[in-house]
């Protein structure tokens, strides 16, 4: 799909959209005397509005993530960049979007607060990507198809040429949700962005990057796109300090600890899979497993009771019986194990 097809499917209120802009977008140096924004004058490192371009914060990422900064949109979350991709394209009850289930929850609930349609295709067996579902349940309404991989809450990862496939023949934009990347041995799909514009590539700083607390997502893409939801965003969405925070922490050693999960959640798949009550632990490029047992609410109640907290998937469609278990640190999940075998020890009388 070419740039120019993207300009036709962009809604119309956004198309003739007049952004709001700073009078700092006039003047380019730091030296000023700034009397245009009726901040306080007083020095305290924060009295000052951020910048609403992230410039220093993007350059940052760029290197890190060896993207370009104009194809870099940060927000406050993915969640912004999801609920932005749904103001820039969807209008409210007319069109629609298409997304595989199960999957992360929050694409439902964006549709439903743009009051825009959701049509959810089911992965196949083995949880893998229904290309030809996918692009039959698009119709010319359909503006956005949500594909998340790794994909949560089932682990695994689709194929490159699927998803490009998904890329190559729909007519709108294909978000490929990208927050567990760093755990799987796949390549990001950031580097097709320049063959595909209709590609937007999510990532986040919550998971590997353990900033979670921070609220920053990244959303990557032809600049064009990038260059819409900048218009669309609140002007100031991430403030100065979680900009000063991130671009600190983006020098923690996280290679090291995404390795160390890495080992971490080999040896907890281990663990589970030798236990009586557990029918198959799930192949995962994530940081997490997705685990299906006898009694999935029995189970989940029991490490509720142990101080163990996990995801109950078991009223997900295609998810029954299934608990979804973060790996976490080795005496953490050795706390969980143990719990397990108490469990276990429980189920013989
Ligand atoms: C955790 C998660 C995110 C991250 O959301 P943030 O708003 O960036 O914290 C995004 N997508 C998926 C599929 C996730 O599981």
């Amino acid at each position: 799909m070419k740039e120019q097809n993207i300009k036709n499917i962009v809604r119309g209120c956004i198309a003739t959209l007049s952004p709001y802009s700073t009078a700092r977008d006039e003047y380019k140096g730091s030296l000023g005397v700034f009397l245009d924004a009726n901040e306080s004058p007083y020095e305290n490192g924060y009295n000052r509005y951020p910048d609403p371009h992230q410039k220093q914060l993007k350059q940052a990422i760029s290197q890190v993530k060896g993207v370009a900064a104009e194809n870099i949109f940060i927000g406050n979350g993915s969640d912004e960049a999801i609920d932005l991709l749904f103001r820039v394209f969807c209008e409210p009850r007319q069109d629609n979007v298409v997304a595989i289930a199960p999957s992360y929850g929050m694409y439902k609930v964006a549709a439903a607060i743009n009051d825009v349609e959701m049509r959810e295709v089911q992965l196949g067996t083995d949880f893998s990507l229904p290309v030809d579902e996918l692009l039959q349940s698009a119709d010319e309404h359909t503006k956005l198809i949500f594909l998340c991989s790794p994909n949560n809450p089932t682990g695994n990862s689709f194929l490159r040429a699927d998803m490009l496939r998904v890329a190559e023949e729909f007519e709108g934009v294909v978000v490929v949700d990208e927050a567990y990347i760093d755990f799987a041995d796949a390549e990001s799909l950031t580097d097709a962005i320049a063959a595909y514009p209709n590609l937007v590539v999510l990532q986040t700083m919550s998971k590997a990057w353990g900033m979670a607390g921070l609220r920053v997502g990244l959303a990557i893409a032809d600049d064009y796109i990038i260059g819409l939801m900048s218009q669309v965003k609140y002007p100031y969405n991430i403030n100065l300090a979680t900009m000063h925070l991130v671009e600190e922490l983006l020098r923690e050693p996280v290679l090291e600890h995404v390795a160390e999960i890495k080992i971490q959640r080999e040896a907890l798949s281990a663990a589970l899979t030798s236990m009586s009550f557990v029918e198959h632990v799930y192949p995962s490029d994530a940081n997490f497993l997705l685990v299906k047992v006898a009694d999935a609410d029995a189970l989940y109640d029991h490490l509720i009771a142990d101080g163990i907290i996990v995801r109950n998937r078991n009223r997900i469609k295609g998810c029954e019986g299934c608990l979804r278990i973060t790996v976490g640190m080795s005496h953490e999940n050795e706390k969980l194990i143990k719990s397990l075998k108490k469990y276990e020890e429980s189920l013989v009388y």
